[in-house]
């Protein structure tokens, strides 16, 4: 099960300290690299300026250290690569695959009509995609019809899932042009990942199954940039009481690694392998290793 030139990685929100939901991301992107004789990276995506937590990103790293998973190569930041993201931006703007947009909240929301009373996501309508009419610009989009007539590509964007299996999603209906840059000047989730993955060489995306609806956009906005496509497999999430995610928002408790191991044995749990018990961390993650090959 080798695959030469295999390239995973780990990408946490320093929004907190790693919880059991996390962990359990990190553990099974490091299994899925180990069990494919690849390379492991972290990325600490704090694009999202506002909701990192300063020192987050190092508690994190920290965390990882005790469990024992380490990055293969230095870890990448967001924060410094806006360069990067501005000539992708650049890039797309020159092919006519973006635009920029002036329209506020409100005045996406008139021209839905209805669709926010039944608390919809908001869908762009494209308001912007004919120029501005004197607004200034607050955001930039991705051009979805422009992007679909360079390409013939059609009309839904169909993955594979390693774990999920066929998943298709019409973006245009389910978000429309979505935002690449923000109207607070910060660079959208989806166009640094984008860019992100292809710098790191990422050949293999192991994710929590809560970002699987992001799949889509993410694999359009590589075709617009010319970029090429990994491999995506969505693990389990750890549910709270409540049966939703696991998050901080809803009381994950912090991890306890006083015992690194039995945190390690929880996450692997989740992730359907068994728990591991009178070893070491390094002897549990060799074992896991070859179980999570055989499942995978
Ligand atoms: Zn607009």
């Amino acid at each position: 099960m080798k695959a030469p030139g295999y390239i995973g990685r780990f990408a946490p929100s320093p929004t907190g300290a790693l919880h059991a939901g996390s962990l359990a991301s990190a553990l099974a992107s490091w299994l899925d690299a180990r069990a494919h004789g690849g390379q492991w990276l972290v990325r600490i995506e704090d694009v999202d300026t506002p909701r990192c937590v300063p020192g987050a990103d190092q508690t994190i790293l920290q965390q990882l250290e005790r469990c024992g998973l380490r990055s293969d190569a230095p870890v990448l930041w967001q924060s410094q690569r806006s360069a990067a993201y501005q000539s992708a931006l650049e890039q797309l703007l020159a092919q006519g695959l973006a635009y920029p947009c002036g329209c506020s909240r409100k005045d996406i929301e008139a021209a839905q009509g209805h669709a926010t009373a039944r608390h919809q996501a908001q869908t762009y309508p494209g308001t912007c995609r004919a120029g501005l009419h004197g607004k200034p610009a607050r955001a930039w989009r991705l051009h979805l019809p422009a992007l679909r007539q360079a390409l013939n590509l059609p009309e839904r964007t169909d993955w594979h899932d390693r774990r999920l299996g066929p998943q298709s999603q019409d973006v245009a209906q389910a978000v429309g042009d979505f935002v690449l840059k923000r109207a607070d000047g910060l660079w959208a989730y989806q166009l640094a990942v984008v860019v992100d993955d292809a710098a790191q060489g990422i050949t293999h995306v192991v994710r929590g199954q809560d970002l699987t609806d992001n799949t889509a956009r993410q694999i359009l906005l590589q075709r617009a940039l010319g970029l090429p496509t990994p491999a995506y497999l969505h693990t389990p999430l750890v549910l709270g009481a409540n049966g939703e995610k696991l998050s901080k928002q809803n009381g994950a408790k912090p991890l306890d690694l006083s015992d690194p191991l039995a945190a390690l044995s929880a996450a692997a749990e989740v992730l359907g392998l068994p728990a591991a018990r009178g070893v070491g961390v390094q002897e549990a993650l060799r074992e896991w290793v070859g179980q999570w090959a055989r499942l995978w």
